[in-house]
């Protein structure tokens, strides 16, 4: 498989550094709120790429943090600490924040099919890991203390800025309001590890260290629970493209700094998800949540299936008609699954084999999902019998995770509930829908009406709905 890799800035082979084993890490959420879609753009694409590496045999082992503490609403040493900021807007303890967003991911990553992490770490449960880190980094001499506060030294690497030629749009949402410079740094790029000295006096987290009582800054824990899941060589590091700088960077300083030798071989980064009035922001506009696309009528898995159609290194634009048309496009891909006579025929292996060469080689080539989507049409319309079809189709959503099999499976029940005088009903209206939109389509106005009247005079009404064009009897 190749997949770009953003410290070369080029499509790699993947080798692992064990035949056979990939080790990979997630950035994992910072729990002060709920995730938007976008988080959840990033956290799909990464659920593709290692469903598809157990697909493609690999042992694969995922770990990923829970950020809750330290994160501040920079990214880097200024601002606000996000999770004291969700603490005094909901009048909660940190941790009851902590324990409640943290839920609600994993509530929103279900219904999206996301595979929980083999390995999913609240930084607040690795203090200890992280003083030891710091201990060894100022030992080395990569760090220093100045007026209370331990800072990583960049000026003691040969190379810091991996990632800073990213995308300037993209990086511009990672360093946001970098507004105060911190007088004790030595570098301009010098990063908090441990804070004593920090302008939240109320800060409700703190731990005992050498230093005094206080807390880690944010990248620290990403190295350390790393390390202590994975060792010391990580096959794949991920995030969305706004952690390349500065905290993937800082990771990267500071594992290596620690370890002594090179830690990460691929670095994969998910663009962004935007909206049209720019970055998808949790205080800003319309907070665009799977529970809010629920309450709207979407199924989540419409919101899968609109990222899948997209590749995961261009910047997405979300809008609900590029929703709707998603809806509509998952809901006639369901229905042609569930048209399919799987049981009458046996799987030609053979034939197998070839269809799900598309879907590999999309895949393989930095996992481009939306080829993979199309070679999944590709099975629908092959010359190749039914059983075969619901097989290959069934063998990749192992990889897509669009819920297929038990969408495919409630329209068939559905169907074999209705009466026979409803089912014929049913497939003259549909048929009729389908005349009236290729009518639009040649805009045959004239053709459209005439099927809505026709229609209308046997009491059947037509409403247009995010999922395409639906019908009832009228009373
Ligand atoms: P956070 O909860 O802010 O720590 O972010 C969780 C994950 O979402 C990180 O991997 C971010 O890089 C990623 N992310 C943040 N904003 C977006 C976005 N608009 N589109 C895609 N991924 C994002
Ligand atoms: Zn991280």
């Amino acid at each position: 498989m190749k997949l770009y890799n953003s410290a070369t800035r080029t499509k790699d082979e993947l080798v692992p550094n064990e035949p056979g084993k990939i080790k990979m890490y997630t950035c994992g959420p910072t729990v002060y709120h709920y995730a938007h879609i976008g988080n959840l753009r990033s956290y799909i694409m990464e659920d593709v790429l290692e469903k598809y590496l157990r697909y493609s045999g690999y042992d694969v082992k995922r770990v990923m943090n829970i950020t809750d503490v330290g994160h501040l609403t920079s990214d880097a040493d200024t601002g606000e600490d996000k999770m004291l900021k969700g603490a005094r807007r909901e009048h909660k303890t940190v941790m009851e924040i902590a324990r409640f967003y943290t839920d609600a991911f994993f509530a929103d990553c279900a219904k999206l099919n996301i595979k929980t992490p083999d390995v999913v770490e609240p930084a607040t449960n690795c203090i200890s890991e992280f003083i030891n880190m710091i201990e060894v980094l100022l030992k080395k001499g990569y760090a220093y203390e100045a007026g209370g506060n331990i800072y990583f030294d960049t000026s003691k690497l040969t190379e810091y800025y991996v990632f800073n030629k990213q995308d300037q749009e993209d990086l511009a949402v990672g360093v946001r309001d970098g507004v105060e410079e911190d007088g004790n740094k030595r570098n301009k790029c010098d990063f908090v590890l441990w804070f004593t000295k920090s302008k939240f006096e109320d800060q409700e987290l703190k731990w005992d260290s050498p230093w005094g009582v206080g807390y880690p800054g944010w990248h620290i824990e990403c190295s350390c629970i790393s390390l202590k899941h994975l060792g010391e060589r990580l096959d794949i590091h991920c995030g969305g493209i706004d952690n390349a700088f500065p905290h993937h960077t800082n990771e990267i300083a500071q594992s290596e700094a620690f370890l002594g030798h090179k830690w990460c071989n691929f670095w994969f980064h998910v663009h962004h998800l935007n909206t049209d009035n720019g970055k998808m922001s949790k205080s800003s506009g319309e907070f665009l949540t799977v529970s809010l696309l629920e309450s709207k009528g979407y199924d989540p898995l419409v919101y899968r299936f609109f990222c899948l159609q997209s590749h995961y290194r261009k910047s997405l634009m979300f809008s609900y008609p590029a929703l709707d048309n998603a809806a509509q496009a998952y809901q006639k891909l369901l229905a042609r699954i569930a048209a399919l006579k799987n049981e009458d025929s046996a799987v030609d292996e053979a034939a197998a084999a070839e269809l799900k060469k598309g879907f590999t080689d999309a895949l393989d080539n930095d996992l481009n999902t939306s080829l993979a989507v199309t070679a999944l049409y590709d099975v629908l319309k092959a010359d190749v019998n039914d059983a075969t079809k619901y097989a290959v189709i069934m063998d990749f959503d192992r990889v897509l995770s669009l819920g297929l099999e038990k969408g495919a499976a409630a329209l068939r029940e559905k169907e074999a509930a209705a009466p026979a005088a409803d089912r014929e009903l049913e497939a003259y209206v549909e048929q009729m829908i389908a005349a009236r939109a290729e009518a639009k389509k040649a805009k045959n106005w004239a053709e459209a009406d005439r099927i809505r009247d026709e229609l209308k005079a046997k009491r059947i009404v037509l409403t247009d709905t995010p999922q395409g064009v639906k019908w009832s009897l009228e009373q």
